[in-house]
């Protein structure tokens, strides 16, 4: 770790920051109801730790081992703990007791084990549902049309409980075509809001990343998830 990258990530922090807040102006929202969440994959501890002493106060690990090898290092008396990756039904177990929310669900399946998992540790997981929104193949994510029974079916379950929703559109340079699926999942969130189905709060709407993150909340986002624009380029060697 450098005195430079710690510098650069301090003013990137700032930046990051001043963007969002006028993106929620904009958006007819104030600052604070924008969670600005670090992704924080390939990240040192010790520079997360510097980042959350900054002020930042969400972190997102998206690989279960790399969480583990970490967990001890993070300095989370101020911070929250969030899983954003694609979580293997067998691992569940291994994190959750460790995070404060699960952002990637997308599956009845996975949904279940997190419940049991909890209810062996006496605790409720909150989780966001993943939808596809771009419908790409390879990718995870429910598709729209799946989603309302999905969530009936996790309300059902004991020990989770759902707070909203999350999505990582197609990889576009086009920023009027990213602004298109974020206004697409939107107007998904509302709508699922406005049926005030049981047991589901429709409270966060986790989307934008480093390139996209001001057009998602122009479009309504309520939690970005930023890590490159924050950390800088990722060096996975
Ligand atoms: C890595 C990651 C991000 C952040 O990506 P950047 O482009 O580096 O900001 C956001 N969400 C998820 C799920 C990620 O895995």
């Amino acid at each position: 770790m450098t005195e430079k990258l710690l510098r650069d990530v301090e003013y990137n922090y700032h930046f990051i920051n001043e963007r969002i807040a006028e993106a929620a102006q904009k958006a007819g929202k104030k600052r604070e109801d924008i969670t600005f969440l670090a992704a924080t994959k390939t990240v040192e501890a010790s520079v997360i730790n510097h980042a959350i002493s900054l002020g930042l106060d969400h972190i997102g690990e998206n690989r279960v081992q790399e969480l583990l090898s970490k967990y001890d290092d993070y300095d989370l008396s101020h911070c929250s703990l969030q899983f954003i990756g694609h979580l293997q039904t067998n691992k569940v177990r291994q994190i959750v007791d460790k995070v404060d929310l699960i952002q990637s669900v997308d599956s009845l399946k996975l949904a279940k084990e997190i419940s049991n998992q909890s209810l062996k540790h006496n605790r409720t997981t909150d989780i966001l549902v993943e939808v596809n929104i771009g419908r790409e193949e390879n990718k995870s994510g429910v598709y729209e049309e799946n989603l309302e029974e999905l969530l009936c079916q996790i309300a059902e379950l004991p020990s989770v409980s759902v707070k909203g929703l999350m999505t990582i559109p197609p990889i576009c340079d086009n920023k009027h075509k990213i602004s298109n699926y974020f206004n697409n999942m939107h107007k998904i969130f509302l709508d699922i809001s406005q049926k005030k189905l049981d047991n589901i709060n429709m409270t966060i709407l986790s989307m934008g990343m480093s390139a996209d993150y001001y057009e998602a909340i122009l479009e309504g986002a309520n939690m970005v998830r930023v890590g490159s624009a924050l950390f800088g380029a990722r060096n996975y060697t």
